[in-house]
């Protein structure tokens, strides 16, 4: 079930809890480390849950601390707060009708919902990359529309003790068209690229795509750069990225970094982001030829089960000179239909030769399977939809797909 209720976490979030299971077994952020404690053996593990509830072996005036100044997110201090440091946890629960003592006793702990954590919420991405460094210690995320990282922390599948709040960082919220090059800031939000002209025009395949993102009080938050940084592995910006090669722009300690976004998804949920860097901007560079996003969900808004991104580019005749083409929710990452590119480059598709170029991807899939979809359903959905996306990419080139016994229809 999908809900808009966007006050912590929602029943979408919950019947998502699923699909965040390797989130449990490895880093919250995807960076390799062991989040959790899971890996560890059980004194280490007992050990390490003692000293993130305690904040013991943490020097003072961090965690300590946290404890006892503790604004609500609708606190006035809090807004003030912006631009500088302070320590923030979310109360738990937000009803009234629930004192403090009465949540205290449920959790055993604390009145709050997600771990306590400190806050930063810095001007400059200098600052980011120092406060990362400075607060190693506490595994520090970025936080940037909340959209995934707040209900995980909510669910405590996540509990970074220190978050860098990336919304007053100044140039992460540009979008700028040099020539052929669409460079979007990591801090647009997802409605905001969806209705910019720049986009429209310069990575048609990304605005389709983003209307299929949640819904649209969702995408008013949630940010380009924290869906491609949470690469979620059924999410569909990753997928466009894949299929159009786009670039990431990764700023760290050592400097800047571009990383192809077939480098940049390793893993559900992990990309190559080291520790303390941060995603700044996504580079597209234009395409000359048409476009499709098609995606199979349950309801709208809900994430898909499975979708294509597809990107051609077809002669007057009819060649296809070029393709891109990416698959999202049949594989731990987004997944490049490499054999469907290369048996569709320099043929004029037909029912039969897009048939065998569908086969030649869907034959090596091996999705795993969860209660949203089997594994054999999943693969079914990649057939047929990515056949749709090629036929209907086809078709916005103008191109008349003869249907499989030659004759044209
Ligand atoms: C009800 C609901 C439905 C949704 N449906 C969909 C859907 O259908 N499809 C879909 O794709 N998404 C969906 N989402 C997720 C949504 O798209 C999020 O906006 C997105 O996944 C994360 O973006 P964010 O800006 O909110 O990032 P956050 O939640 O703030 O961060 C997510 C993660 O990325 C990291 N991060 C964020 N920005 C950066 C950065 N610049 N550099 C390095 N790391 C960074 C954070 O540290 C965190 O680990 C849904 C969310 C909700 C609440």
């Amino acid at each position: 079930m999908h809900s808009d209720d966007h006050s912590g976490v929602d029943s979408s979030a919950v019947a998502s809890a699923g699909r965040w299971a390797p989130l449990r077994r490895r880093c919250g952020c995807g960076n390799g480390a062991d989040r959790f404690g899971e890996h560890m053996d059980p004194s280490a593990r007992a050990a390490w849950l003692h000293r993130r509830r305690s904040g013991a072996g943490i020097r003072p005036g961090a965690r300590g601390d946290r404890l006892t100044a503790r604004p609500t997110v609708a606190d006035p201090e809090m807004t003030a707060n912006a631009g500088r440091r302070t320590l923030v946890s979310l109360p738990w629960p937000r009803s009234p009708s629930m004192n403090q003592a009465e949540s205290s006793t449920r959790t055993g702990g604390p009145a709050m919902k997600p771990p306590a954590f400190g806050y930063a919420a810095p001007s400059s991405l200098t600052e980011v990359t120092a406060l990362l460094a400075e607060h190693d210690d506490l595994e520090p995320r970025v936080l940037a529309g909340g959209q995934s990282l707040v209900p995980l922390m909510n669910f405590r599948l996540a509990q970074p003790g220190y978050l860098v709040d990336l919304q007053h960082v100044e140039g992460l919220a540009d979008i700028r068209l040099d020539g052929d090059t669409l460079s979007i800031g990591a801090m647009v939000r997802q409605s905001v690229a969806e209705d910019a002209p720049q986009v429209a025009a310069a990575a048609p395949l990304l605005a389709e795509a983003l209307r299929f993102v949640a819904h649209r009080p969702v995408r008013n938050s949630g940010t380009i750069g924290g869906s491609l940084a949470h690469a979620d592995p059924s999410a569909e910006l990753p997928a466009v990225a894949l299929a159009a090669d786009a670039e990431m722009t990764l700023v760290g300690p050592a400097g800047v970094r571009r990383v192809p976004a077939a480098e940049f998804f390793v893993g559900p949920f992990e990309t190559a982001l080291r520790p303390g860097e941060v995603l700044s901007e996504v580079r597209f560079v234009r395409w000359p030829g048409s476009h499709a996003f098609v995606e199979f969900m349950r309801t709208h808004g809900s994430f898909a089960i499975a979708g294509v991104a597809c990107l051609l580019d077809v002669d007057a005749a009819g060649t296809v000179r070029r393709a891109g083409i990416a698959l999202s929710g049949v594989g731990p990452t987004p997944v490049r239909a490499s054999a469907t590119e290369q048996s569709l480059i320099g043929s004029v598709p037909d029912q039969d030769s897009i048939r065998s170029a569908v086969e030649a991807t869907v034959a090596v899939l091996s999705p795993a399977g969860d209660v949203h979809g089997s594994t054999e359903t999943r693969i079914d959905i990649a057939r047929a939809y990515l056949r749709r996306a090629i036929e209907v990419a086809l078709g916005r080139a103008g191109v008349e797909v003869a249907p499989h016994d030659g004759t044209r229809s």
